[in-house]
């Protein structure tokens, strides 16, 4: 569809729409002030990677319901395998067994990282995977104590919470959190937390966990696992350089301390491979894995080297664990992904990744365009190269108002996170809104 066809679609004057309107006074009613709402948007509908308001407007989607609509909208196939499911069963408990849960866990292992042996453990969502795997580390090494990063997102309940260190709103007067969290600087070379330049820092970051923290404040034997996400997503959809995770396996190699990989949001496919780490060729003992992975049913897992899961029954479970219909959407997201899409999102990751680059020249607020694959990053800032939150806040609503759906991440990034299977003239034309956004602000 040409522009000029899709501005027709959308009543730009007159947003939100009278229908909309109504359903915003509702919601302000009985619905919780804590979900962050970036603008105002409610949905009827979606098609791939369009979608539709309750007021007719149409819209393109570059966030997928913040990564997780991997396979678009409304996709026939997944429908059709949840609906054959639920006419047989909805509900059963992960005490029992069912089919899908057996074959979608063999499919897992067989996709993550790593030549070895591999138990999965089914959750809902993305914080309950991070939640999991922490109490599997703590189990498993008989320690107590964790690292994660400055900079990342892990989820919001109390375990995942703690690791979490990307904006202070998430913690502020919810502490104190678990003890035993060390956060330490990410590999974010556009902003070097140690002011470093790589490659000539020789990724003097992660030696700073060996030289300062293990010898000043934590003993490395009291360290169960290092949680980390391969691409930061909501820290601002940061890809560390290379050599980086490699060198983080190194360390925990030397002190038989766990990598747990968080691809909540970077894994099923999402970086053009089927998991992000894969980019620098490391395998995990854990990851851990959400979103994407049933097209929008919730469903989370963990996926842990076997002999790790020495846990013993009872020990940790859920209600709704491998639920049969999220297992079956998920069976069929990964059938898709391995077809076509995965291929597909590196492709248009390099596309989208080139057409951003050349309008990083012509626009001198994006200080930074970053990411692989359909996990994409654009960092805008002041005229001093500090970030400017303001100017991208400007762009996001801008964007809305003319038919595109953004999110923010970070300090004052955005990111491009569609579903794996845009097509590009889609793809182009949500370029063409954001570089006018862009020109406008
Ligand atoms: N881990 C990462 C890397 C995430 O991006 C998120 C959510 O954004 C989570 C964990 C938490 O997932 P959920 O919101 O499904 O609990």
């Amino acid at each position: 569809m040409s522009s000029t066809e899709y501005a027709l679609q959308l009543n730009e004057a007159e947003l939100p729409g009278p229908a909309a309107r109504q359903y915003l006074a509702r919601d302000k009613a009985v619905i919780s002030p804590s979900y962050p709402r970036a603008y105002p948007f409610v949905m009827d509908h979606g098609e791939g990677s369009l979608v539709w308001d309750v007021d007719g407007n149409r819209f393109i989607d570059f966030h997928a319901g913040i990564a997780v609509c991997a396979t678009g909208h409304a996709h026939p196939d997944v429908i059709h395998a949840i609906q054959r499911q639920v006419e047989r069963f909805l509900h059963i408990s992960p005490d029992f067994y069912h089919p899908a849960m057996i074959e979608l866990a063999e499919r897992l292992t067989q996709i993550t990282p790593g030549e070895f042996e591999k138990q999965v453990f089914f959750t809902n969502s993305g914080t309950e995977a991070v939640e999991g795997a922490l109490k599997l580390a703590r189990y498993h090494t008989g320690r107590s104590h964790v690292l994660a990063f400055v900079g990342s997102f892990h989820g919001r309940t109390m375990g995942s919470l703690s690791l979490t260190g990307s904006k202070p709103i998430y913690r502020r007067r919810f502490g104190p959190f678990l003890p035993g969290i060390t956060h330490v600087p990410y590999g974010y070379c556009y902003r070097c937390p140690i002011n470093l330049t790589y490659p000539q820092c020789d990724i003097a970051c992660v030696d700073y966990i060996e030289d300062v923290v293990f010898d000043r404040t934590v003993s490395p034997d009291e360290v169960a696992a290092i949680f980390v996400e391969p691409i930061q997503g909501e820290g601002g959809y940061i890809v560390p350089p290379p050599g980086w995770h490699q060198r983080l396996r190194a360390l925990c190699d030397r002190h038989n301390i766990l990598f747990v990989a968080d691809e909540v949001q970077s894994g099923m496919g999402r970086t053009g491979k089927w998991f992000a780490i894969e980019h620098w060729g490391v395998a995990p003992d854990i990851v851990c894995i959400g979103k994407g992975i049933a097209s929008g049913m919730p469903m989370g897992a963990i996926v842990a080297r076997k002999e790790l899961m020495t846990w013993e029954s009872g020990s940790h479970g859920n209600t709704f664990g491998g639920n049969p219909v999220a297992a079956v959407a998920a069976l069929e997201t990964i059938r898709l992904i391995e077809e076509d899409y995965m291929a597909h999102a590196a492709r248009m990751g390099e596309h989208i990744l080139s057409r951003l680059r050349e309008m990083q020249r012509r626009h001198r607020s994006i200080g930074d365009v970053r990411g692989l694959g359909l996990m994409i990053g654009v960092e805008f800032v002041d005229r001093d190269g500090r970030p400017n939150p303001s100017l991208r806040d400007d762009i996001l609503m801008r964007a809305f108002r003319q038919g595109l759906l953004l999110l923010g991440a970070g300090l004052s990034a955005i990111r491009i996170s569609p579903a794996l299977n845009i097509p590009q003239e889609v793809a182009d034309e949500g370029l063409d809104i954001f570089e006018a956004c862009i020109a406008q602000a």
